[in-house]
């Protein structure tokens, strides 16, 4: 009770006639991140900077919920994100995935037998395990491992805003981004020449991380994922919700602001210069400086106007039209009973791919791509994570779906309940039965709670129409330096929103800050220096 009242107390604070320093579009935690590091590096009292939110709380995506008794967490894994919590002052207990962070079990779809693949953590542990399980490609294993290693390490040169003399030092500095950085994963990979398909496999699990098949995703995308989670997977020891209190309560003791349950409708843009937000309901808040952080071809096509934006760089608004979001997923939460033991069938790491392997990724895309859903006993991927193990409390596992197409779902949703419901039990039931048949025997046995979420449910919470989980795709058309800028051609507005990931929506949010500070917080650096 009283903290509701503190609650209460604390929103009708908040003066929406005083100009803000900085208004952050969303309280997921690009938001978060983008308003912590604001709050961070300026003085809140003069320059006040506001997250306005829809829902009743933060955290969007990154967020975990109770079910009877259940906690299930959206996420599964993060990589060592360290850096950035330390810049930031954030103080979160995260768990380190010792052992192995990733296990693939890939099903010989006509004989169902399966090779469970482990893969540990470190990269030169990794390393050594692949030449030696694969001596056959030991060679080449090593090469492409050394490469995509050195071309990661380039990352940290590269400047996100490089000047004329910038961009041509990175000839020198980033030899190996400059001749292979617009590549697919796939082009990248293949001149290895690495033949064994459970290798093969191992490294398309790493592209699939980002939504995408290999052919599809950008190199630099699926290199980057991988060095990083390599280097050390985490996740946070109280559920996903943790990272968002901490964010939430760092941000508070800054100073920050926040408004929940307002939408914002209209971004206010005067002379080719942002000058605030309009809420629904009509009321306006001015600030020179907004950072949008949701769907962005909502946030300019709706908020701002695409001609509007069209009257002042042609090329941005036709890549506004041209971006395509990512796939949405379909998600089974499964609270457990006592009796499963899930340590013992080997639970306790990051994530557990479990796929029919060879094109089976790619197929699919290229269904969803089409509209159409094209899993099938002989054709599925999809991820199985069980954060009780991590978290404590009452055991569940999650079954992840991607890629999902939004479908019917929200029109389902909307206009027919039961046939949604019908649709989603039967749909879970299809997946449950794959999951037991490969990775948890007698999985059925133990379920007491099951809670799905659709691609009418990302939508809805997220606001992207597409119930897109991973932001932008990471198309190799649309990463480094052909994606959607992040600053605008609007003056004071800026869109960090990243192509995938918890690590690349902070790491967007730092950029746009230090775009906002002249290089002030990373020195323009793309990314924070190892050694700060
Ligand atoms: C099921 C699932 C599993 C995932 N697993 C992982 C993982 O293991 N590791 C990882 O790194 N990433 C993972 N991701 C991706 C990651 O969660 C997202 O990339 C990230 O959380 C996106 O954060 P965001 O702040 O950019 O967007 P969001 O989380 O979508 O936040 C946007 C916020 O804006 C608000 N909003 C929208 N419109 C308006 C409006 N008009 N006015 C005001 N507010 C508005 C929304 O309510 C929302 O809170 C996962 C995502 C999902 C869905």
């Amino acid at each position: 009770m009283l903290r509701r009242y503190y609650k209460v107390v604390k929103m009708s604070q908040i003066d929406k006639t005083e100009k803000k320093g900085l208004i952050v579009i969303g309280g997921g935690i690009t938001g978060l991140t983008s308003a912590v590091t604001w709050a961070r590096f300026h003085d809140t009292k003069k320059d006040p900077v506001l997250i306005i939110e829809k829902e009743p709380k933060t955290g969007g995506f990154v967020t975990s919920y109770t079910r009877e008794g259940y906690l299930f967490d959206t996420s599964q894994i993060i990589p060592n994100c360290n850096d950035m919590f330390e810049l930031l002052g954030i103080e979160i207990d995260l768990k380190r995935f010792k052992g192995y962070y990733t296990r693939v079990f890939l099903v010989n779809p006509e004989t169902e037998e399966v090779t469970k693949i482990e893969l540990p953590s470190g990269v030169d542990v990794f390393k050594k395990k692949l030449m030696k399980e694969y001596p056959e490609n030991a060679k080449e294993i090593e090469k492409f491992l050394d490469h995509s290693r050195a071309m990661f390490l380039e990352l940290f040169k590269l400047k996100t805003e490089p000047s004329f003399i910038e961009l041509l030092k990175t000839i020198v500095s980033c030899p190996k981004i400059v001749k292979h950085g617009s590549k697919t994963f796939k082009n990248y990979f293949d001149q290895f020449g690495i033949t064994n398909p459970e290798v093969v496999e191992i490294f398309d699990a790493f592209a699939a991380f980002s939504g995408l098949p290999g052919d599809r995703a950008a190199a630099l995308m699926t290199l980057g994922a991988m060095n990083s989670v390599l280097d050390n997977a985490y996740r946070p020891t109280k559920g996903f919700i943790e990272l968002t209190k901490q964010f939430e309560k760092r941000f508070k003791e800054l100073g920050g602001e926040i408004l929940l349950k307002t939408k914002v409708e209209k971004i206010l843009v005067e002379n080719g210069e942002v000058k605030g937000v309009q809420l629904e309901g009509g009321e306006k808040i001015y600030s020179d400086f907004v950072i949008t952080t949701i769907d962005p071809k909502v946030a300019m096509k709706e908020m701002v106007g695409l001609d509007k934006i069209r009257e002042l760089d042609e090329k941005f608004a036709e890549k506004v039209d041209q971006v395509k979001m990512s796939p949405s997923s379909f998600n089974i939460a499964l609270g457990l009973d006592d009796e499963i033991d899930l340590a013992g069938l080997g639970m306790d790491c990051g994530y557990n791919v479990v796929t029919t392997g060879g094109e089976s990724f790619s197929k699919l895309f290229e269904e969803y791509e089409k509209g159409n859903m094209a899993f099938t006993e002989k054709q599925f991927h999809m991820g199985v994570i069980c954060p009780s193990l991590t978290t404590g409390g009452k055991q569940n596992i999650t079954i992840r779906v991607v890629p999902v197409g939004l479908g019917d779902w929200v029109k389902l949703r909307e206009n027919n309940l039961e046939e949604y419901n019908k649709k989603k039990e039967e749909l879970s039931n299809f997946f449950i039965d794959l999951v037991e048949k490969y990775l948890i025997p007698d999985l059925k046995k133990h379920i007491l709670v099951k809670d799905i979420s659709t691609p009418a449910t990302y939508a809805r919470y997220s606001g992207s129409p597409t119930g897109s989980i991973y932001g932008m795709a990471p198309f190799s058309d649309n990463f480094g330096r052909t994606r959607l800028k992040m600053r605008t051609p609007i003056k004071g507005l800026f869109q960090p929103l990243f192509s995938h990931g918890i690590f690349g929506c902070m790491l967007g949010a730092l950029q746009v800050n230090d775009m906002i500070l002249e290089r002030k917080i990373l020195g323009g650096n793309a990314r924070l220096k190892p050694d700060k």
